[in-house]
C-alpha cells in the first residue's frame, strides 16, 4: 500500500463535487459541451477588475530587484498595512499590520488557524450545511469535527451550538455569506454568537475562538451589507482571500486578521506566522501580495453574479422549486423535490443536468447549484430545468 490508511480511505470517499465534475466529462463526450449544464464547481466565471491587469502590467515592466525573494512569513508590512486599514474601518478597532497574516489562499489561512490552536483531539464545530473541506482541515491538525446544523432559515442555532460545546472545544467555524446556502449573517446573530462564546470560554477555562471564513464578503446582493465579526466577537479570527472577490483563485492569495482585543494576541499571531512557515506556505505569493495591496477596496463586477441569480432563482421557484433567496456568495440551495437527493441528482442527470446533493454539505434533502458560469449556459439550461420539473410532476 503506497498510502496511508486515512489518504486511501478519503479518496475511496471522492467528493460529491468530484464525482459529477468527472460525470459531466462523460456527458460532453456524448451529448457536445453545449447541452451539457454544469452547475457543480464554484470557479468564478467573471474575470478580476481592470485595474489588476494594469497593475500587473507596469509591474512586470518595471521588475524592482529582489521582488521574487522571501520576505518576512507574515507577508510585505505594506500589504497587512493596506489589509488592516480597510479592517479597521469596517470594524471601528485599531487594527495594524501586526493583526494580518498573508496566506496562500483561505485555504491556507484556515489550516495555519487550526495548526496554530488546536491540540489533539480538541473539537472544531460546523454548521451545516457546511464547505466539505473544513472536515479534513480539522483533521490534518489532529481536531475532530463537530457538525450542529442551522435552523431552517440556515442561521445558527444557538441553543444547539451551546449544546454541543464542551471541555473539547476550540472553535467554531462559520461562514458567511454562506456557501452553499448564500445565507447573511445578521448582526444580531453574531452577537449572540459572541455572547455564548465568550461566557463559554469563561466556563471552560480556555479561549473557544469563532473562525470566520469570508471569501464571499464582498459578493452581496439587493444593498446587503456583511456586518464585521470584530465589534461582536471579542475572540474572532477571520480568514479570508482574493479568490472570489478579486477572480483569483488561481493565485492563492488569502489573509488572516485576528482581533486586536483577543487577550494574548502578540503570541497567538507569533503562532500563525510560525505555523505559515512550517506547514511549508513559507509565505503568501509575493507578486499577488503587491498586487492586491492596491485592490482592497475593488471587486469583481457583483451586478453579472446578481442578474444570474436572478435568472434561475426566478425561473426555479416559477416551476415549484422551494428556495431561500441568496442575498450572497454565487450558489443556490433549494429543497430537494425528491426526499433522497441522490435520487434527484440522478434524475436530473437524465436532463443533463449536473449539481451537487446536499449531502455532500452536511444536509441532506437540498441541492446546490453554482451560478458562477456563463450566462449563455444559463439560459440555454432553462428548458432542461422546465422539462425536469415536469418528470417529478412539480
Ligand atoms: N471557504 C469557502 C466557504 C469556500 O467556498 C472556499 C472555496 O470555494 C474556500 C474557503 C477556499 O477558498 P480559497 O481559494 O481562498 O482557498
Amino acid at each position: 500500500m503506497v498510502l496511508s490508511d486515512k489518504v486511501a480511505s478519503s479518496l475511496g470517499k471522492a467528493s460529491w463535487i468530484r464525482k459529477m465534475f468527472e460525470e459531466g466529462d462523460r456527458l460532453r463526450k456524448i451529448y457536445g459541451p453545449e447541452k451539457v449544464f454544469d452547475f457543480t464547481l464554484g470557479n468564478p466565471s467573471v474575470e478580476p477588475p481592470e485595474k489588476f491587469n494594469e497593475q500587473l502590467k507596469t509591474l512586470a515592466l518595471n521588475p524592482e530587484p529582489g521582488m521574487h525573494r522571501y520576505m518576512s512569513n507574515a507577508g510585505y508590512p505594506e500589504t497587512r498595512s493596506a489589509v488592516a486599514e480597510v479592517i479597521a474601518e469596517q470594524s471601528d478597532l485599531p487594527f495594524t499590520a501586526q493583526h494580518i497574516v498573508m496566506t496562500v489562499g483561505a485555504g491556507g489561512g484556515l489550516n495555519v488557524v487550526l495548526k496554530a490552536i488546536l491540540n489533539p483531539g480538541d473539537e472544531v464545530i460546523a454548521l451545516s450545511p457546511y464547505f466539505v473541506e473544513y472536515g479534513f482541515y480539522v483533521d490534518n491538525h489532529g481536531g475532530v469535527l463537530k457538525v450542529v446544523p442551522n435552523d431552517e432559515k440556515f442561521l445558527p442555532d444557538l441553543d444547539a451550538i451551546a449544546s454541543a460545546i464542551n471541555e473539547k472545544t476550540r472553535a467554531i467555524i462559520i461562514n458567511s455569506p454562506n456557501n452553499p446556502t448564500g445565507v447573511v449573517y445578521p448582526a444580531e446573530t453574531l452577537a449572540s454568537l459572541g455572547k455564548l462564546v465568550t461566557e463559554k470560554s469563561q466556563q471552560w477555562g480556555r479561549p473557544i475562538f469563532v473562525l470566520s471564513d469570508e471569501p464571499y464578503a464582498k459578493i452581496v446582493y439587493d444593498g446587503v451589507k456583511v456586518p464585521s465579526v470584530f465589534p461582536y466577537i471579542t475572540n474572532a479570527i477571520m480568514v479570508t482571500s482574493h479568490s472570489k472577490d478579486l477572480a483569483l483563485p488561481g493565485e492563492r492569495i488569502g489573509y488572516i486578521a485576528v482581533n486586536p482585543r483577543i487577550n494574548g494576541v502578540n503570541q497567538l499571531v507569533e503562532g500563525l506566522i510560525f505555523c505559515n512557515r512550517t506547514l511549508g506556505f513559507v509565505n503568501a505569493p509575493a507578486l499577488m501580495q503587491r498586487l492586491v495591496k492596491g485592490l482592497q477596496r475593488e471587486s469583481v463586477n457583483i451586478e453579472e453574479y446578481q442578474e444570474k441569480r436572478d435568472v434561475l432563482y426566478n425561473h426555479l421557484t416559477s416551476l415549484g422549486f422551494e428556495i431561500q433567496k441568496p442575498q450572497g456568495a454565487f450558489y443556490l440551495f433549494p429543497k430537494s423535490p425528491l426526499a433522497d437527493d441522490l435520487e434527484f441528482t440522478r434524475v436530473a442527470l437524465n436532463h443533463n443536468i449536473l449539481v451537487v446533493p446536499g449531502g455532500g454539505f452536511g444536509t441532506p434533502g437540498y441541492f446546490r447549484l453554482s451560478y458562477c458560469i456563463e450566462m449563455d449556459t444559463i439560459k440555454r439550461s432553462l428548458p432542461a430545468w422546465t422539462s425536469l420539473a415536469q418528470e417529478l410532476g412539480l
